[in-house]
């Protein structure tokens, strides 16, 4: 017989997928590493995973805990979903852009979600930075994980889904292109990679109102970049410790129209049902194609799952709202 002891177990190994439609005008080989069918349906099964291991090595839970996040869902899926087999319980603090649908996800495998503001600084008391750090320091035998800052998360990338990416192709790809949030995705592959092959390129994908852009051409953190924006998932008004850009070779912004339409276009042109920051890294991807040479291996990374986003990108009442159809 051959099955996993409990659904943590069936993380990693997803599929690489050709794309073949959306890029038809660009002559490489392109691949999509489909990270929704991890069981948590995002990537960050993996580092949630990671996290909590690491921080039960290290003591920073008991038995019965509570784990405190700040998250815009994904991340507070796959700690809910470790939660659950481990043994302890969940709190997601997240801020009121993120869709109805990961807020109803998140209670659905029992965790508890706090709300709070999307439009205040970070540091700010109300920001969902500040109430999960607080809840933490007022919970007994509660742990904050803290995504941005943990290297747990780039480190579990590292281990899995940058030596993942390196067999499927073997040893062929020559680009690596994704979207950036707290920066564990493209700092954990981008290392592994370049460790195996200094010549492979890695790109991130930002969004207009974010600082990444500007910060890694300049060394500048520039506040004029940092504006509300609604794309979800990439995107960061703070430069978390996991963000390492010594392995990032540069950086490309997609507008929110363009992040939504290309989610669609990703769902109706491909059959790839994902999130919006696929849109997001599709289209950057195409944005980037004079970069790439005939015999090229392009593997862009898709983070989550098209449920997510069924009352906005793919409602077409709400694109209308947004001006974006
Ligand atoms: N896309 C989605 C949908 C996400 O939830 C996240 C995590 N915030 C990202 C992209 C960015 O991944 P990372 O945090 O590893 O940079």
């Amino acid at each position: 017989m051959t099955y996993a002891e409990n659904i943590l177990e069936t993380i990693g190994n997803t599929p690489l997928v050709k794309m073949n439609k959306l890029t038809a005008e660009i002559d490489a080989l392109v691949l999509a590493k489909y990270e929704t069918f991890n069981p948590g349906n995002s990537v960050k099964d993996r580092m949630a995973l990671k996290m909590l291991e690491e921080a039960e090595a290290k003591g920073l839970i008991q038995p019965g805990g509570t784990i405190i996040e700040g998250t815009s869902g994904n991340t507070g899926m796959g700690l809910a979903l470790a939660a659950i087999v481990k043994g302890y319980k969940m709190v997601c603090v997240m801020s009121d852009k993120q869709s109805k649908e990961k807020t109803d996800i998140l209670k659905a495998v029992g965790s508890k979600v706090v709300v709070c503001p999307t439009d205040v600084a970070p540091d700010d008391p109300q920001s969902y930075y500040s109430v999960a750090k607080r809840m933490a320091e007022e919970t007994p035998n509660s742990w904050y994980v803290n995504q941005y800052d943990n290297l747990a998360n780039t480190k579990a990338h590292y281990e899995s889904t940058g030596p993942e990416i390196w067999k499927q192709t073997d040893g062929k790809i020559t680009h690596f292109i994704v979207g950036v949030g707290t920066g564990g995705t493209i700092s954990g592959v981008g290392k592994y990679l370049k460790e195996q092959n200094p010549k492979i390129k890695v790109w991130g994908v930002d969004t207009y109102g974010s600082v990444f852009k500007k910060y890694h051409e300049t060394g500048e953190f520039d506040e004029n970049e940092i504006y509300p924006y609604v794309t979800e998932g990439i995107g960061e008004d703070i430069i978390p410790k996991n963000v390492d850009f010594s392995v990032i070779d540069g950086f490309t912004k997609v507008t929110d129209k363009d992040a939504a339409i290309y989610t669609r276009k990703l769902a109706r042109e491909e059959g790839f049902f994902l999130g919006n920051s696929a849109g997001a890294a599709a289209k950057g991807l195409l944005q980037l194609k004079e970069h790439f040479e005939k015999d090229d291996v392009v593997v862009v990374l898709f983070h989550d799952h098209g449920s997510r986003y069924v009352g906005k990108m793919f409602n077409d009442e709400w694109m209308k709202k947004q001006g974006f159809l």
